[in-house]
Order: structure tokens, then C-alpha cells, then sequence
């Protein structure tokens, strides 16, 4: 007789709350194996010919916090698909490739991505307590996961100090809220003793992975490094729990201005619906949807791109519904680095002379506004 699985095992395997609320006990316990994730959430184990493949390829990495946010008896779970291997991560379309922006090119130092002439990209760390399916990134995970030392991070910084010309730094990853808060504090003093940069900013998952890394003495090195851009990675509104809501008002109470980039993903958030509960999630709070990217086409994770067209049409389904401020920019990373570009929607219906027929946010309705042409 078959054994009936039990629904959900405790995620919190005997930790004590204290433990729970710990970055390093979440980081330390989190779940490397599809094997260990489907035991943990109690479904039915599927060894497919390819699973092994992705997994060795595409390694497994999930805080026993983000897991517990999965309902694991929704098949569609918008986080269970964040987190859990496909099959069709193994697939190759010929459409996706392993770095679209050629990043590696544009690397003039370790951990350095210089490709706009005002802005770089630091990457102290390629690694992450979860692991996204959808990273653009994941090409790194082969590579085996490493922190920049001291003296990289110098030699990083030293670089930026020499270009005059870059006035903003996104110290991005994997997720630099890895390093240990002492090298982020020295990172972040050195990046301000930099007289051209003008724009700091932090890119961080942490707020929605893990946000328990957002702890008083984190909070306080980003509290001094002000003024300071946070930007983070939410994706579903159902990734706003009450950890981290409490987070973020953590770092907005210190004065850190937070912001979102969240990823257009098939079958996770690819609905105005869904785009429209996570603007307000993130709005109630004080945070600002950036940007919605489409997924950019990288191997491995080809299955969560949206065409075109659909994406534009999430978007459009947003304007009338949230503040305008709620409607995030949509983008298309240009492959080779050509730059994020926007894509709007179009509400010109037709046009008729000095007459435009515009199909109203509102009610869909159509409305005439008559250009004034140039009256110079
Ligand atoms: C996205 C990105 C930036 C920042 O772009 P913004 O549009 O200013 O947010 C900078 N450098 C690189 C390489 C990027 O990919």
C-alpha cells in the first residue's frame, strides 16, 4: 500500500524563531536538490530523463523561507515556477544563448560591467540563496559560486575612480547582500569617496528571497551610504508576505528609496490582472514599480518568454486601473548591449486630419481630441 506523502513538511525543520529570523541559519538550511524541494513540499517525485541534465547544468537554491511562501497544492504556483527546474530548461531553440549581452566583453576588470557611458555595473558575488529559473544570469552557476575579495573589490572600484565619465553604480549579482556586512560597508564608503558618482544604487533580491538579511546592522551601512537607490526584484504579489512588507518598510523608514524591477514570466505574472495586484502590493507600501522586463532570451530559460505583443497588451491593460506612477516601464534589453529600450502601448484608434480617435483608459470608449497642430 502506497504511503500518502504528508502535505507539507515543516519548512522549519526545529529552528527556533530566532533561527527562522536569521539569514545565516535560512542561508545555510536552503534546499540544493529538486529532490529535497519536492520532498519538502510534498509532490510527487518526477525523474525525468532531462531533469538531471538541468540540474547539473542549472543548479537547485531555495531559502526554506521563500519555499514556505509556495502553495504546493496549486500546480500553477507563481512561485514554485520561480524556483522548481523545467524539463524545458534543457531545450534549446537556437532563439536563446548563454550571455545575449555580451557582459564578458564588456568587463574591463573582474566584476565590472561598463556598457552605458555613465553607468556600471559592480557584481561582487554571483551567488544567490535562491536561485531564479528565470535569471538572466545563469550562465555564472556552472562556473561554481565566488565573492570578489578585497583586493578585486579595490581593484573594481579603482576602475570606476579612473573613469570620469560614469556617474551611477548598480552594485548588482547574484546578490551583493551576500557579502558579509563589513565588505559591503567598505565597498559602499569607497564608492562615495568617488567624486564623479553621483548615483548609487543597490540591486538586491533580498527584500523577497530572503528578508531577513535586511537585519538592523545591514540596514544601517545602507542607511549611512544614503543617498542611496534600492532597487529589488519583486515579481507577484503574492511574494509580498509580511516579512517582507515589514523589510521594506525597514528600509524606507531609514530613508532608502526602493524601487521594483519585476520580469514579465509566462505562466508566473503574465496577466494585467496579475501586474495590477503587484503594483498595488508594492504601491500600499511605498515602493515603485521601475520596470517590467521582458525575459530576455537566454538558454535555459526560454519557456517563460511572452511575445510582443502579449506583453504590450499586459501593459496596456494596466493604464486606467493603478496610479500612473503604478505602471511600470516595459523594456527590451537589446541583445549584444545595445541598451534597454521601452515598448508602449498605443491607445490611437485613427486618425482623420487634425482629429485623433483615442480608445480611453478608462471605459475603452472611444474619444476625438483634435491636434493643434503647429502654431508657431
Ligand atoms: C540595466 C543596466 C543599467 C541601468 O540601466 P537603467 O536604465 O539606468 O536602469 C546599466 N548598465 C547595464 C549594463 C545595464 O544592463
Amino acid at each position: 500500500m502506497p504511503i500518502p506523502h504528508p502535505p507539507l513538511v515543516d519548512l522549519r525543520r526545529g529552528a527556533s524563531p530566532a533561527e527562522w529570523a536569521d539569514w545565516r541559519w535560512q542561508t545555510r538550511h536552503r534546499v540544493r536538490t529538486v529532490a529535497a524541494l519536492r520532498d519538502a513540499l510534498g509532490l510527487p517525485g518526477a525523474g525525468t530523463p532531462d531533469a538531471a541534465r538541468v540540474e547539473e547544468r542549472f543548479p537547485v537554491g531555495v531559502t526554506p523561507y521563500y519555499l514556505s511562501l509556495v502553495r504546493p497544492d496549486d500546480p500553477a504556483d507563481p512561485i514554485l515556477r520561480q524556483i522548481l527546474p523545467s524539463d524545458e530548461e534543457a531545450h534549446a531553440t537556437g532563439q536563446e544563448v548563454d550571455d545575449p549581452f555580451r557582459e564578458e566583453e564588456r568587463s574591463p576588470v573582474p566584476g565590472v560591467v561598463h556598457r552605458y557611458p555613465d553607468r556600471a555595473l559592480i557584481l561582487p558575488t554571483n551567488f544567490c540563496a535562491t536561485l531564479c529559473r528565470h535569471c538572466f544570469r545563469k550562465r555564472s552557476w556552472a562556473e561554481g559560486f565566488h565573492v570578489l575579495d578585497r583586493a578585486a573589490l579595490r581593484r573594481a572600484v579603482d576602475y570606476v575612480r579612473g573613469e570620469p565619465g560614469i556617474r551611477d553604480v548598480i552594485v548588482t549579482g547574484g546578490d551583493p547582500l551576500h557579502l558579509p556586512t563589513g565588505s559591503l560597508e567598505r565597498l559602499l564608503e569607497d564608492l562615495r569617496s568617488v567624486p564623479h558618482l553621483e548615483v548609487l544604487r543597490i540591486a538586491s533580491r533580498t527584500p523577497v528571497t530572503l528578508p531577513q538579511r535586511l537585519d538592523d546592522a545591514l540596514v544601517d551601512v545602507l542607511r549611512r551610504a544614503r543617498p542611496l537607490w534600492f532597487v529589488t526584484h519583486f515579481n507577484h504579489a503574492r511574494e509580498v508576505s509580511p516579512d517582507a512588507a515589514s523589510t521594506l518598510r525597514r528600509l524606507i523608514d531609514a530613508g532608502i528609496t526602493v524601487q521594483n524591477q519585476a520580469v514579465l514570466l509566462r505562466g508566473v505574472n503574465d496577466s494585467t490582472e496579475a501586474q495590477v495586484a503587484l503594483s498595488r502590493a508594492l504601491l500600499r507600501l511605498g515602493v515603485r514599480p521601475y520596470y517590467l522586463h521582458l525575459a530576455d532570451p537566454v538558454a535555459g530559460a526560454g519557456h517563460f518568454r511572452v511575445s510582443l505583443a502579449d506583453a504590450v497588451a499586459v501593459l496596456k491593460g494596466m493604464f486606467g486601473r493603478v496610479a500612473g506612477f503604478g505602471v511600470p516601464r516595459l523594456v527590451v534589453d537589446l541583445p549584444g548591449g545595445g541598451g534597454k529600450v521601452p515598448l508602449e502601448p498605443d491607445f490611437v484608434v485613427r486618425r482623420s486630419g487634425d482629429d485623433v480617435w483615442f480608445e480611453s483608459p478608462i471605459d475603452g470608449g472611444e474619444v476625438r481630441f483634435t491636434d493643434p497642430g503647429d502654431r508657431s
